[in-house]
């Protein structure tokens, strides 16, 4: 068995039970690319199980801290029964959901989606890539489902010195699919979509706001960044007179307009604009156009802290144009989805924005990710999906 023996000192973390091990805490030891070993601190100690990752800063990842537990195809079994369990008790009015979320299910790098009958997964760490047949087999067992489909081309894959890897990886069929989400239909391509297909975090906040359309009568919504259209269809499901949606992927807007009609949805309520938001939300400024809600759903502008500061002013320009055009009673949903903001941050730029625009508003609700993303309390990098639901004053 190989071991990593850490520096002096740098054993408090994985004590806490947190899973990374940075390079910069080893002292010495290593294995093969997702090789499992056994993590040691400064005198010997044992601390943990993990894969090591020879090209990661993140040098390995702890799979278990029990001394007695063995890492085999047990081991995965068990874990993914475990995280399929937990799915069974949390909130899901849906036909899509995830099974596995990395670190906040013990399995560092491993997502993996549910569409109906089809799995899509995601391996972005040496371990789980490593032990992917064991774990494509665990899964179909403890599902009874045969079609699961690989999306292993996220960016974090190359920070572990592993290539791009996409297409089926058991069963085969449909790529293009519709999930049923509430009430409502929405068409997904898990070849093509981004991450694996579908934002299945902002299930909740999508239902939220068809809530607000609905007790608050919107007349002219905004959907920023609407990707395939889920805040959309939300609003319209909830009675909104007119959705405005923009995004700046073609194919996304497709998807979405194509999801207005699944629907039944009159094509005269929604309008899409395949442009630019900064830049459409300057136009509605200078034009005088006012809605009386708004989405501002980003992609991730801040990877990690160190990007913070750039992202923060992104997040405060977007905010400071929306609260600008939101009509006095109005409602913004305004989220972030980068771990290098935090909730509290992300108050802070919303502040600084509202004040930049000499708007006031109401916090009524705070959001995030819905509960099959779930952060746990000894990993808080879990918290990724944050939002704000801003009433401005009338
Ligand atoms: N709200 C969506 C998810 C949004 S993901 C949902 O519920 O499904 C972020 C989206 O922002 C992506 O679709 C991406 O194409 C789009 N995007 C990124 N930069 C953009 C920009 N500058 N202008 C418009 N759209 C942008």
């Amino acid at each position: 068995m190989k071991t990593l023996r850490l520096r002096a000192g740098k054993e408090r973390s994985l004590l806490r039970r947190h899973p990374w091990i940075f390079e910069s805490a080893i002292e010495r030891g290593g294995g093969d690319s997702g090789e499992t070993v056994r993590v040691e601190g400064h005198d010997g100690q044992f601390l943990g199980w993990a894969a090591f990752s020879p090209s990661s800063k993140i040098r390995a990842r702890v799979w278990s801290f029990d001394e007695a537990q063995r890492i085999d195809a047990a081991f995965f079994s068990r874990t993914i029964a475990l995280a399929l369990q937990a799915r069974s008790r949390f909130d899901i009015q849906s036909d899509g959901m995830r099974l596995v979320h990395g670190e906040s299910d013990g399995l560092p790098g491993l997502i993996v989606d549910r569409y109906g009958d089809t799995l899509v997964a995601q391996f972005t760490s040496a371990g789980v890539e490593r032990w992917k047949a064991v774990i494509a087999d665990a899964l179909l067992a403890h599902t009874g489902l045969s079609q699961l489909y690989e999306r292993s081309d996220a960016s974090s894959r190359a920070l572990e010195g592993l290539p791009e890897a996409t297409g089926w990886l058991r069963g085969s069929g449909a790529t293009d699919l519709v999930l049923r989400e509430h009430g409502w239909q929405l068409a997904l391509d898990i070849a093509h979509g981004h991450k694996t297909g579908f934002y299945l975090d902002q299930r909740d906040s999508r239902k939220r706001f068809a809530d607000h359309a609905k007790r608050l009568q919107f007349q002219r919504v905004l959907n920023c960044f609407c990707y395939t259209g889920g805040f959309t269809v939300a609003a319209l499901s909830g009675g909104a007179a007119h959705v405005t949606s923009i995004d700046s992927s073609g194919p996304a807007i497709a998807q979405a307009a194509a999801n207005v009609a699944l629907n039944g949805f009159a094509p005269e309520r929604a309008h899409f604009m395949d442009a630019d938001v900064n830049a459409s939300l300057r136009q509605f400024a200078q034009a005088g156009k006012t809605f009386d809600a708004i989405v501002l759903d980003p992609p991730k502008y801040a990877p990690t802290v160190a990007h913070a500061e750039r992202a923060a002013r992104a997040y405060k320009d977007i905010n400071r144009l929306a609260f600008k055009i939101l009509e006095p009673g109005g409602v913004l949903f305004t989220y972030s989805c980068s771990g290098g903001i935090s909730a509290d941050l992300f108050h802070k730029i919303v502040a600084s924005a509202g004040a930049d625009a000499g708007v006031d508003g109401f916090i009524t609700e705070r959001m995030g990710g819905a509960p099959d993303h779930p952060m746990t309390i000894s990993f808080p990098e879990g918290e990724y999906l944050k939002g704000l639901v801003v009433m401005r004053k009338p």
